[in-house]
C-alpha cells in the first residue's frame, strides 16, 4: 500500500518518462497526454530549451526569498506577462498555482476597494457551475456543488448566477441576444445584492473542467465588462485553464477584445515543468494599494527564480514555435474531427470550445439534452477505457446536474495533424467499446 494520498484509492501505473505529447508507464506502455496533465502541459514533456534554462538557473540559485532579493528570471518574467496583457493591466504577482492566483486576485481587488474607502465592498459574484479553485477562498466563488458542500459552513457564502450554457437552454449561441439574456442575470444579481457590496465578478473566458470548454455566446463578454463598470465592479478573469494559447489567443478573452482589472494564469504558464501561478493587475490598483500601507499577502515559493526562469522559457517556447498559432490550426481539426464523431456516435450531445481546448459532452437524448443515468459513471468509465488504449483523457460530472458527462480532449499545443487523426482513431474505438457496454 502506497503512503501517499489523493482523491481516492484509484491506483495508477507509475510514471517512467515523458516527452512530447507521449508519457511511458514503467511497463512501457505508451500513453498520448490528450489532456496536457489537467490542461498544464501545454508545450509538451521534456522541452529542451525549458530544460535547458532550469539547469541555467539551478546553477545560479534555486531560491531566493522575495522580500530579501529581485532576481533577473522573476523581473523577466514579470515584463513578458505584462506585455502580453492589455493596455494598463501592468504588474504582476507572482504565485505556485491557480488557486493562489483566484485568492491573491480576491485580496488585491477587496484591498483596492478599501484603499478607495469602500470598506462595504466584499462580495464576489461568480457562475455555477464554475472551479476556480480548493482553497477555501477560491471555493467559496466555485460554483460546483460536489466540492463545495462539504466545505460550506466554512465558507462566506458568495452570490452565483447562471453559467451561459446556451447549448442546454436550447438558444442560440451566435445570437447576440442570447449573450445579453445571460449577462441581464448579472445585472439583476447585483442589483439584488446592493451594487454597493459587490466588489468582483469572477469569470473564466472560455470554460474549463467544470463546464467542459464553454465558449461564452455571443456579446456575453463585452456586455459584462459594460455592466460592471456601470456598477463599479472589478471584472476577473480566470484564465488558469484558458489562458496561455491554448484557446489559439494568449488569453482567451482575447477573442472578444474585451480587458479585466485583473488576470489570474497558471496551469500552462508553468507548462508543467514547475509550480507557477500569476495575477496581472492594473496599474492603478497597485499603486493605490501600494500607497495605502501595502498589499498584506504573499506565499513563500512566490516568484522563486527556478519558477521564474522556467516560465520564462515556457513563453519563449510559445512564441519562437508559434504555439499560440498552431493551437488554432490543430484545433479546428480537432474540432471538426470531433463533430464527424457526433454524427456517428449519438451519445455525444454536444462539441465545443476554442482552439485546443476541446470537450464533448455525453447525453442520453440529445433532444431532451438528458444526461446518462449517473450510475453509469461514464465519465470514469470512458476515461479508464481510453486509458486502456493508450489515451488519457480528463472528465467530470456535475452530480445532479444537467452539464452531463464531458470530456477535455486538450493534447499539448506541439499537437500535428497527423497525431490529431491518432488521438481521434483511439477515441473512436474507445466511444466504439463504451456505446457497445451501454444497457
Ligand atoms: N481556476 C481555474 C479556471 C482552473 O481550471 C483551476 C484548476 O483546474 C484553478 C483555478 C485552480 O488551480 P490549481 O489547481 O492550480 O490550484
Amino acid at each position: 500500500m502506497s503512503r501517499l494520498f489523493y482523491q481516492t484509492r484509484l491506483a495508477r501505473p507509475e510514471l517512467d518518462r515523458a516527452e512530447g505529447i507521449h508519457m511511458w508507464d514503467v511497463t512501457g506502455k505508451r500513453y498520448i497526454d490528450g489532456s496536457s496533465g489537467a490542461m498544464v502541459s501545454n508545450i509538451g514533456h521534456s522541452n529542451p530549451r525549458v530544460l535547458a534554462a532550469m539547469h541555467k538557473q539551478m546553477e545560479r540559485a534555486t531560491f531566493g526569498y522575495r522580500l530579501h532579493f529581485q532576481t533577473e528570471a522573476s523581473e523577466a518574467l514579470a515584463e513578458r506577462a505584462a506585455a502580453l496583457a492589455p493596455e494598463g493591466l501592468g504588474r504582476v504577482f507572482f504565485v505556485s498555482g491557480g488557486s493562489e492566483a483566484v485568492e491573491s486576485a480576491m485580496k488585491l481587488a477587496r484591498q483596492y476597494a478599501l484603499s478607495r474607502g469602500e470598506a462595504q465592498r466584499y462580495k464576489v459574484i461568480a457562475r455555477t457551475p464554475s472551479y476556480h479553485g480548493a482553497t477555501l477562498g477560491a471555493l467559496s466563488v466555485t460554483g460546483y456543488a460536489p466540492m463545495t458542500a462539504p466545505f460550506d459552513p466554512m465558507m462566506r457564502p458568495m452570490p452565483k448566477v447562471p453559467a451561459p450554457r446556451a447549448y442546454l437552454d436550447g438558444l442560440d449561441a451566435e445570437d447576440p441576444a442570447t449573450g445579453l439574456h445571460y449577462a441581464a442575470m448579472l445585472e439583476a444579481r447585483i442589483l439584488e445584492e446592493g451594487p454597493e457590496t459587490v466588489l468582483a465578478f469572477i469569470v473564466e473566458p472560455v470554460g474549463g473542467a467544470s463546464t467542459g470548454a464553454l465558449v461564452p455566446p455571443a456579446e456575453y463578454m463585452r456586455e459584462i465588462r459594460k455592466i460592471c463598470d456601470t456598477y463599479g465592479v472589478l471584472l476577473i478573469h480566470d484564465e488558469v485553464m484558458s489562458g496561455g494559447g491554448r484557446t489559439g489567443r494568449f488569453f482567451g478573452a482575447e477573442h472578444w477584445d474585451v480587458a479585466p482589472d485583473l488576470i489570474c494564469l497558471s496551469k500552462g504558464f508553468g507548462g508543467g515543468y514547475v509550480p507557477l501561478g500569476a495575477v496581472i493587475a492594473r496599474d492603478d490598483m497597485v499603486e493605490t494599494v501600494l500607497d495605502h500601507g501595502g498589499f498584506i499577502h504573499g506565499h513563500t515559493y512566490a516568484g522563486n527564480p527556478l519558477a521564474c526562469a522556467a516560465g520564462l522559457a515556457v513563453l519563449e517556447e510559445i512564441d519562437t514555435q508559434d504555439l499560440t498559432g498552431n493551437a488554432a490550426r490543430m484545433g479546428d481539426v480537432l474540432a471538426s474531427r470531433l463533430r464527424d464523431l457526433k454524427q456517428k456516435y449519438p451519445v455525444i450531445g454536444d462539441v465545443r470550445g476554442k482552439g485546443l481546448l476541446l470537450a464533448f459532452e455525453l447525453m442520453r437524448d440529445r433532444a431532451s439534452k438528458a444526461p446518462l443515468p449517473a450510475t453509469l459513471n461514464a465519465h470514469s468509465r470512458l476515461v479508464e477505457i481510453a486509458y486502456e488504449n493508450g489515451l488519457i483523457l480528463y472528465s467530470r460530472r456535475t452530480r445532479g446536474g444537467l452539464s452531463g458527462d464531458h470530456f477535455l480532449v486538450c493534447p499539448p499545443m506541439i499537437v500535428n495533424a497527423e497525431q490529431v487523426e491518432e488521438i481521434v482513431d483511439l477515441l473512436d474505438k474507445s466511444l466504439a467499446r463504451f456505446v457497445a457496454e451501454l444497457p
